[in-house]
């Protein structure tokens, strides 16, 4: 079958949850055997959110091909477990650029550039994934980023998808279908119909209010879908086949809709989410007080929690306000910690206290990227006994530079997409606790993101005093993992385990942790 294309808008507010619609829209269509991709078009002029702060963007996601994206492609990968490319992110900057980049070649010569027709014509090549031509797929499905549009032309193989926003007035006691109306008018007057839209709501939407949004905005009553707040995101793609968004799309595109398709390994994970009941305390040790800003390593903690039968409570601990005085306080309770990845020297002193306590009172921890950074410059003050030890990130001086820039980053001065990105090979140790919790697998392959590195001079004094380095780059000789194993669960990983864990395979580490926790 020729590749259908489905576009998912929406209006009327951000944060209405599109990436999680159109997460569950390509897990649906999976489930009927097809085979699917999620892309994301942004409208900001950024070549990409790497150099995004988490306060603007939140949780900066990373592609096994090491692109630096959206964390809505967390959602789609999660949902889906496809795994996304530098193809399935794109800005309003990487368009302007790609086409100015052709114009300074001389590609056009001759010629003038406008938006009508060169960016318009780039934005077309990219939604139709001209650059990945032999992928052979049924569905592109694409999010509009923002609540601005970006024009296109939607041939006979595509179906628009709105998302809206019904807001309940409780002075009136009245769901408003205003704002709904207003929305689907600009899309029109743009010259795009929507052919389903999902309303967003806190309260149930009768039939009644159904029937008048289709009505005002020209849509059949089957394809007015409700997407009310769930206890998890995780029930959404369930309750959008309950209500049939998956059937409406293929009948809307003329495809034989057929057997509604049972879900059942979803359906599992999602009883045993319902059963979870015992709660399992974690602490997650970081700067960014916001929710989005750890938000793999949230999911991850939360799915590996699902399949020990727990339910995960997350802690957030600033690590700004940790003190010797008062980490004893701070992790009371906490059955395990994780040491969050960051940039800079703000809170890593924090994190370095944080631990040493949780190695001194033997906690499970979980160290990601920098947090195992800190783990090594803590093991370097405290045990091997070098006081200034630290990572050239932090302190350019320090003699004991037990956390090292990379070689090739030293040369480097363009901020953006530059660092050691994407997916490597890592050869675990045999017999070490991360070699048991990959299921004795020997060779691996997993996300980074950073410049700098464990410093092998100091390996053997590493090795020596105790913590041990069970995961080796083979290329580059990189130590990616380490570990004490002389305490219940104490691990830090150079890479980020956090971007490759799903719903139906939760990360093997991540499962690990959780039992060490338990
Ligand atoms: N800042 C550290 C580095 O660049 C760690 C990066 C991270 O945690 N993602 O190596």
């Amino acid at each position: 079958m020729d590749t259908k294309y489905i576009f998912v808008t929406g209006g009327v507010v951000s944060s209405l949850g599109k990436g999680i619609i159109s997460a569950s829209i390509g897990r649906l269509l999976q489930a009927r055997g097809y085979k699917v991709t999620i892309q994301k078009f942004d409208p900001y002029i950024n070549i990409d959110p790497g150099t995004l702060n988490p306060y603007e963007h939140g949780e900066c996601y990373v592609t096994d091909d090491g692109f630096e994206t959206d964390l809505d492609l967390g959602h789609y990968e999660r949902f889906t477990g496809i795994h996304t490319t530098r193809n399935n992110s794109i800005t309003t900057g990487r368009i302007y650029k790609t086409v100015i980049d052709r114009e300074r070649r001389g590609d056009y010569l001759g010629k003038t550039i406008q938006v009508v027709p060169h960016i318009t014509d780039e934005i077309k090549r990219r939604m139709l994934r001209e650059d990945e031509k032999d992928e052979q797929l049924d569905f592109v499905i694409t999010e509009v980023g923002g609540t601005r549009q970006l024009r296109w032309q939607l041939g006979r193989n595509a179906v628009c998808v709105h998302l809206t926003y019904v807001p309940y007035l409780k002075a009136a006691d009245e769901l408003k279908t205003k704002p709904t109306q207003h929305s689907v008018k600009e899309l029109q007057g743009m010259g795009i119909q929507p052919d389903i839209l999902v309303l967003r709501t806190e309260r149930h939407l009768d039939d009644h209010l159904r029937l008048k949004v289709a009505s005002f905005c020209n849509v059949d009553l089957e394809c007015v879908v409700q997407s009310e707040d769930m206890p998890s995101i995780y029930e959404v793609p369930v309750n959008m086949q309950r209500q049939g968004l998956d059937a409406a799309i293929l009948r809307k595109i003329g495809i034989p809709v057929g057997e509604t398709p049972e879900m059942k390994s979803w359906h599992e994970f999602l009883d045993k989410q319902h059963n979870a009941k015992r709660e399992l305390n974690i602490g997650l040790v970081g700067k960014y007080d916001l929710q989005d800003a750890y938000k793999s390593i949230r999911e991850s903690l939360n799915l590996a929690g699902i399949y020990n039968d727990v339910k995960t409570i997350i802690y957030f601990v600033n690590s700004e306000e940790i003190t010797s005085q008062n980490i004893a306080e701070k992790l009371d309770g906490m059955a395990g910690v994780v040491i969050c990845p960051g940039f800079g020297t703000r809170g890593i002193e924090g994190k370095i206290i944080a631990a040493e306590y949780t190695r001194t009172h033997d906690i499970p921890t979980f160290g990601i990227c920098l947090g195992m950074q800190m783990m090594v410059i803590e093991f370097g003050r405290n045990v091997l006994g070098y006081k200034d030890a630290n990572s050239r990130e932090m302190d350019e001086k320090t003699p004991h530079n037990v956390i090292d820039i990379m070689e090739e980053q030293k040369s480097i001065t363009q901020m953006g997409g530059t660092m050691r990105l994407g997916a490597y090979d890592c050869e675990l140790k045999e017999g070490s606790r991360v070699y048991e919790a990959y299921g004795k697998e020997k060779l691996i392959k997993e996300r980074h993101r950073h410049r700098y590195e464990f410093n092998n001079v100091y390996k053997d004094q590493y090795e020596s005093n105790g913590m041990k380095c069970v995961g080796i780059n083979p290329a580059a000789n990189l130590v990616e993992i380490v570990e004490i194993p002389e305490k219940r669960w104490y691990i830090g990983t150079q890479f980020h385990p956090e971007y490759s864990s799903s719903v139906l395979n939760p990360h093997p580490l991540f499962m690990s942790f959780i039992k060490a926790c338990l």
